[in-house]
Order: C-alpha cells, then sequence, then structure tokens
C-alpha cells in the first residue's frame, strides 16, 4: 500500500492561507474586493489592535443567497468564473475562490449576509474551518463579514507578526489604494474606533486624494488622460514640485484592481525625465483599462503583480500621456526647473 495520502480539506485550506493570508492587511485586502465584486456603494471597514484582534467589513452589495452562504466558504467555490475561457477575460477582483476558507481556516469567522431587501439574512459562524452557527439573523441586504483571533490556531504564524502600528499601516496602505482606485464607492476606515479614513463616494478621486494625502498635495495635481487602442488611461499625477523620498505615492490601477507594476512606474519616471530631482518621486494615481485578455492577473495568490502581454506598448502609451500633461513645463528653460 502506497503512503500518498491526499491532505483534508482543513489542512489544504491552512496550507493555502499561508499564502492568502499573509498578515491582517491580506484579509482586508480579500473582504473589500468581495464587497467590491458585489457591486456595494457603501464600504465600512472596521479594525481593532492591528486587525489582529478584528477585522469587520461591511457592504451593500449584492448579498450571499441563503443556500449560498456555507458552499462561499469552501475551497474553491466561487461564482466569479466557470470555464476555462473566463480564465483569460477576468472582469472581477475575485476569482480564485480560496479568500474565504483560507480566512476561516486560521480565524474565527462570522457572517451576517442577506441577498434580498426583506430584512431576512442569515448568520454563519466558522472557527477554525469548522461550522459552528448556523442561523437566521434579520439583515438588510448586503454582507457583514468580521474575522477574529486571527491566527489563533498558527501560532507559529502570529508570532511573526509585527507592531499593531505596522500591522495597521498595510491595512491603512491597502484602503487608501483601493479608495483610490474605486472614487465611486464610499469607503471608511476606523481603528480602534477612530476615524482614519471617510470617502463620499462621488467619483470625485481628487476628492479621495485630498482625503488619503491632505488637501495641498490635492491642488498640487494635475489631470492626464489618453487613449490607445488597447489601453486608456486617466487620473493624476503630481506637479514636478511636489516630490517624495520613494516610489510608493504612485498608485496603479488596472480594471478597477489596485497592483504593484515596476513598468508602469518606469515608465511614468521616463516621463518625468529631467523634471524630478535624483532620487526624488512624484505621486501619481494611474487608473489603466484594458481588454482583460491583454493582463493575466493569475500570477501570485494576492494579485498584486500582474503580467502585461504588451507590456512595452503600455509602457509607451504611459510615458506619452504622462508626458504630455508634464508636456509645457518640461519646455519652460530656467535654472531652477525641477
Ligand atoms: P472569490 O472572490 O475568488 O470568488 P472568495 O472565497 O473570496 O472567492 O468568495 C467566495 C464567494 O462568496 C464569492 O465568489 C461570492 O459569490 C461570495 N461572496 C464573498 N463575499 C461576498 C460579499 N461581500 N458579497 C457578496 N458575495 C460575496
Ligand atoms: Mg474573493
Amino acid at each position: 500500500m502506497g503512503i500518498i495520502r491526499v491532505l483534508d480539506e482543513q489542512l489544504a485550506n491552512q496550507i493555502a492561507a499561508g499564502e492568502v493570508v499573509e498578515r491582517p492587511a491580506s484579509v482586508v485586502k480579500e473582504l473589500v474586493e468581495n464587497a467590491v465584486d458585489a457591486g456595494a456603494t457603501t464600504i465600512d471597514i472596521a479594525v481593532e489592535e492591528g486587525g489582529l484582534q478584528l477585522i469587520r467589513v461591511t457592504d451593500n452589495g449584492s448579498g450571499i443567497q441563503h443556500e449560498d452562504m456555507e458552499i462561499a466558504f469552501s475551497r474553491h467555490a466561487t461564482s466569479k468564473i466557470q470555464s476555462d475561457r473566463d480564465l483569460f477575460r477576468i472582469a472581477s477582483l475575485g476569482f480564485r475562490g480560496e479568500a474565504l476558507p483560507s480566512i476561516a481556516a486560521v480565524a474565527r469567522v462570522s457572517c451576517v449576509s442577506s441577498a434580498e431587501d426583506s430584512g431576512l439574512g442569515r448568520l454563519i459562524r466558522m472557527e477554525g474551518g469548522k461550522l459552528t452557527a448556523d442561523e437566521h439573523a434579520g439583515a438588510s441586504q448586503g454582507t457583514d463579514m468580521s474575522v477574529s483571533d486571527l491566527f489563533f490556531n498558527t501560532p507559529a504564524r502570529l508570532k511573526y507578526m509585527k507592531s499593531i502600528q505596522t500591522e495597521l499601516g498595510h491595512i491603512s496602505d491597502y484602503v487608501y489604494r483601493i479608495a483610490l482606485a474605486h472614487p465611486g464607492i464610499a469607503f471608511s476606515l476606523t481603528h480602534n474606533g477612530g476615524s482614519l479614513l471617510r470617502t463620499r463616494g462621488d467619483g470625485d478621486r481628487l476628492q479621495v486624494i485630498a482625503a488619503v494625502y491632505g488637501t495641498n498635495t490635492a491642488k498640487a495635481m494635475i489631470p492626464v488622460q489618453g487613449d490607445h487602442p488597447d489601453y486608456d488611461l486617466q487620473g493624476f499625477i503630481s506637479k514636478p514640485e511636489l516630490t517624495r523620498a520613494n516610489r510608493n505615492g504612485i498608485t496603479t490601477i488596472v480594471n478597477g484592481r489596485y497592483i504593484r507594476s515596476y513598468a508602469v512606474q518606469q515608465a511614468l519616471l521616463q516621463a518625468y525625465h529631467t523634471l524630478l530631482p535624483i532620487n526624488r518621486f512624484p505621486l501619481a494615481v494611474l487608473e489603466i483599462g484594458m481588454h482583460p485578455g491583454l493582463v493575466d492577473v493569475n500570477v501570485h495568490p494576492s494579485k498584486l503583480e500582474v503580467r502585461f502581454s504588451k507590456e512595452a506598448e503600455l509602457r509607451e502609451f504611459v510615458e506619452h500621456v504622462a508626458g504630455e500633461a508634464l508636456g509645457k513645463r518640461r519646455h519652460i528653460p530656467g535654472p531652477d526647473a525641477g
């Protein structure tokens, strides 16, 4: 008799959780992305103790149907893709069906959701991957996910967590970016009851920039806009006078997803060319739209890194559009240009 065994589901989920749930910010990201995918127009995020004690995300999206509640927490269960063809044209932020089972494997989760406006909903609780409660609950349409005691059953991972301040920093960084990516959604973020962010959700991205970086920064931004057969770009980039010591102020959004792209950053820096002092970087929010077939988001479980099929063209386009917006300034001669 052989010695190879298929892992039981709970163990498989715990292993997957190692990749999907690196830290509290990963939970926030997964829950918020689900809320965005559900078409929410309001997303409230409340965290306690850097998210290690509690992460609660409440949305007014589509909600989860009663009969889908439990299966939503099983592995590879998703409503977002069905066939391999869908994998090459992903329009949602999620699609792997891994987040909820992974989170439930390493925390205590309570989920109240309703897919209708009848005031009726369902509540389920999961602890370390096991269903511990399943009952009717009053709820308006939308979903309310509470994740507490993250990593309570994986002490090795818990030990690896940094200070509350560091974990909170990762959470707020993510929430700022997703709010910048979706100015049409009203976001709020609180930590231990104190407000860290509130956006209006009226579609005004400059207002979100003001909420995240301050009004003076928002005033120093120039709009960028461009079209291309394959891409469109819109957003804001900073006047060359406003610089930062690192690239963290560059937010790249592709088809509604906040991503990290060295290629896009480089293209933007190229556009500034000599306008920036050495080792100084601009602030930017670039929203790039493209056919989903031109970008592979299935590179890493966190989906922060993606692959572009025509990267050189994209770089050229970004550099061109940003360069145009900066154009007039570049030609202004003078000793203190830049
Ligand atoms: P994925 O997002 O990759 O589909 P998840 O594990 O994150 O996988 O979620 C599983 C399913 O649960 C989703 O496909 C969706 O149908 C449902 N779901 C999760 N969160 C929400 C939410 N906030 N609102 C509506 N449906 C949700
Ligand atoms: Mg998801």
